[in-house]
Protein backbone atom coordinates (compact mmCIF):
# COMPACT_ATOMS: atom_id res chain seq x y z
CA UNK A 1 0.00 0.00 0.00
CA UNK A 2 1.69 3.39 -0.80
CA UNK A 3 -1.36 5.74 -0.99
CA UNK A 4 -1.29 9.37 0.09
CA UNK A 5 -2.66 8.30 3.57
CA UNK A 6 -1.93 4.90 4.97
CA UNK A 7 -4.89 4.16 6.13
CA UNK A 8 -3.15 3.18 9.44
CA UNK A 9 -4.18 7.30 10.94
CA UNK A 10 -7.29 7.46 13.46
CA UNK A 11 -8.93 9.30 16.13
CA UNK A 12 -7.60 8.79 19.52
CA UNK A 13 -8.96 6.02 21.72
CA UNK A 14 -6.19 5.55 24.16
CA UNK A 15 -2.67 4.18 23.84
CA UNK A 16 -0.89 2.57 22.47
CA UNK A 17 -0.28 5.30 19.98
CA UNK A 18 1.16 3.92 16.43
CA UNK A 19 3.19 5.52 14.42
CA UNK A 20 6.42 5.29 11.93
CA UNK A 21 8.95 6.45 9.10
CA UNK A 22 7.71 7.76 5.52
CA UNK A 23 8.47 4.74 3.70
CA UNK A 24 7.26 1.97 6.34
CA UNK A 25 10.25 0.57 7.04
CA UNK A 26 10.32 1.41 11.17
CA UNK A 27 7.57 1.59 12.97
CA UNK A 28 6.80 2.27 16.62
CA UNK A 29 4.74 2.19 19.88
CA UNK A 30 4.19 4.64 22.48
CA UNK A 31 1.92 2.75 25.34
CA UNK A 32 1.31 5.97 27.02
CA UNK A 33 -0.45 9.34 26.89
CA UNK A 34 1.05 12.04 25.17
CA UNK A 35 0.58 14.96 27.00
CA UNK A 36 3.41 17.67 25.81
CA UNK A 37 5.26 18.42 23.09
CA UNK A 38 8.17 20.59 22.27
CA UNK A 39 8.24 22.75 19.31
CA UNK A 40 12.42 23.27 18.92
CA UNK A 41 13.62 26.05 16.66
CA UNK A 42 17.37 25.52 17.37
CA UNK A 43 19.58 25.49 14.30
CA UNK A 44 20.13 21.67 14.19
CA UNK A 45 16.41 20.57 14.48
CA UNK A 46 16.04 22.59 11.89
CA UNK A 47 19.11 20.92 9.36
CA UNK A 48 17.78 17.81 10.59
CA UNK A 49 14.31 17.86 9.46
CA UNK A 50 14.45 20.55 7.10
CA UNK A 51 11.69 22.54 8.34
CA UNK A 52 10.84 25.78 10.43
CA UNK A 53 11.43 23.94 13.92
CA UNK A 54 10.83 20.43 14.51
CA UNK A 55 8.14 18.98 17.30
CA UNK A 56 8.46 15.88 19.65
CA UNK A 57 6.05 14.38 22.23
CA UNK A 58 8.41 13.50 25.07
CA UNK A 59 7.52 10.44 26.40
CA UNK A 60 8.87 7.75 29.23
CA UNK A 61 11.48 5.61 27.43
CA UNK A 62 9.61 2.31 28.76
CA UNK A 63 6.29 3.88 26.78
CA UNK A 64 8.75 3.75 23.32
CA UNK A 65 9.01 0.94 21.56
CA UNK A 66 10.52 -0.07 17.82
CA UNK A 67 7.98 -2.76 16.32
CA UNK A 68 9.34 -3.39 13.27
CA UNK A 69 12.43 -2.33 11.25
CA UNK A 70 14.93 -1.65 13.99
CA UNK A 71 17.74 -2.75 11.38
CA UNK A 72 16.87 0.26 9.30
CA UNK A 73 17.35 2.53 12.20
CA UNK A 74 20.57 4.95 12.12
CA UNK A 75 21.59 7.18 14.59
CA UNK A 76 23.74 10.32 14.60
CA UNK A 77 25.17 12.38 17.89
CA UNK A 78 24.44 15.84 16.35
CA UNK A 79 25.88 17.20 19.61
CA UNK A 80 27.91 15.75 22.89
CA UNK A 81 25.53 13.76 24.38
CA UNK A 82 22.52 14.39 21.57
CA UNK A 83 21.06 11.19 19.68
CA UNK A 84 18.92 11.45 16.87
CA UNK A 85 17.72 8.35 14.89
CA UNK A 86 16.23 8.47 11.66
CA UNK A 87 15.49 5.37 8.64
CA UNK A 88 18.16 4.55 6.66
CA UNK A 89 15.90 4.19 3.34
CA UNK A 90 13.26 7.31 4.15
CA UNK A 91 15.19 9.88 6.39
CA UNK A 92 12.72 10.22 8.53
CA UNK A 93 13.61 11.47 11.93
CA UNK A 94 11.96 9.57 14.25
CA UNK A 95 13.45 10.29 17.99
CA UNK A 96 16.06 12.40 19.77
CA UNK A 97 17.67 11.40 23.23
CA UNK A 98 19.53 13.52 24.92
CA UNK A 99 21.53 13.34 28.41
CA UNK A 100 21.11 16.97 29.00
CA UNK A 101 17.21 16.58 28.76
CA UNK A 102 15.08 18.09 31.78
CA UNK A 103 12.93 14.68 31.57
CA UNK A 104 15.32 12.19 32.64
CA UNK A 105 15.05 9.12 30.83
CA UNK A 106 12.59 10.21 28.10
CA UNK A 107 12.29 10.09 24.50
CA UNK A 108 11.32 13.00 22.57
CA UNK A 109 9.72 11.08 19.48
CA UNK A 110 8.86 13.27 16.26
CA UNK A 111 5.26 13.68 16.10
CA UNK A 112 5.26 14.66 12.71
CA UNK A 113 5.50 10.80 12.47
CA UNK A 114 2.61 9.85 14.52
CA UNK A 115 -0.05 8.21 12.64
CA UNK A 116 -2.82 8.63 15.85
CA UNK A 117 -4.64 12.10 15.83
CA UNK A 118 -4.06 13.07 19.27
CA UNK A 119 -4.73 16.17 21.27
CA UNK A 120 -1.23 17.27 23.26
CA UNK A 121 -2.26 19.48 25.86
CA UNK A 122 0.97 21.24 26.75
CA UNK A 123 2.96 22.59 24.12
CA UNK A 124 5.84 25.49 24.05
CA UNK A 125 8.56 26.53 21.90
CA UNK A 126 12.36 26.42 22.74
CA UNK A 127 15.51 27.36 21.19
CA UNK A 128 13.87 30.13 20.25
CA UNK A 129 16.64 32.26 19.89
CA UNK A 130 17.95 30.30 17.18
CA UNK A 131 14.68 30.19 15.18
CA UNK A 132 14.30 31.21 11.40
CA UNK A 133 14.25 34.48 10.82
CA UNK A 134 11.66 33.95 7.95
CA UNK A 135 9.67 32.28 10.59
CA UNK A 136 6.97 34.14 13.44
CA UNK A 137 6.00 32.53 16.26
CA UNK A 138 2.54 33.46 16.37
CA UNK A 139 0.14 30.55 17.85
CA UNK A 140 0.50 32.25 21.69
CA UNK A 141 2.04 29.57 23.18
CA UNK A 142 5.04 29.53 25.82
CA UNK A 143 8.56 30.62 24.41
CA UNK A 144 11.92 29.63 26.21
CA UNK A 145 15.45 31.67 24.38
CA UNK A 146 17.23 28.05 24.92
CA UNK A 147 15.91 24.53 26.68
CA UNK A 148 13.10 24.58 28.57
CA UNK A 149 14.08 25.38 32.21
CA UNK A 150 13.80 22.12 34.55
CA UNK A 151 10.37 22.35 36.45
CA UNK A 152 8.70 24.49 34.76
CA UNK A 153 5.92 21.67 33.52
CA UNK A 154 4.61 18.96 35.04
CA UNK A 155 2.19 16.47 33.48
CA UNK A 156 -1.22 17.57 34.69
CA UNK A 157 -0.65 20.15 36.34
CA UNK A 158 -1.20 23.16 33.24
CA UNK A 159 1.85 24.59 34.04
CA UNK A 160 3.32 27.21 32.46
CA UNK A 161 0.63 29.62 32.90
ZN1 LIG B 1 11.65 4.83 6.19
ZN1 LIG C 1 16.39 21.33 18.53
Amino acid sequence: MNTHESGRSGHDKGPPYRGGCLCGAVRYEVGTVIDRASHCHCSMCRKAHGAAFATYATVPAEHFRITQGADSLRSYVSSPGNTRTFCMHCGSPITWVSEHAPDQGSVDVTLGTLETAVQVPQQWHIFVASKAPWYVIDDGLPQWPQRRPRGTARPGTGEPS
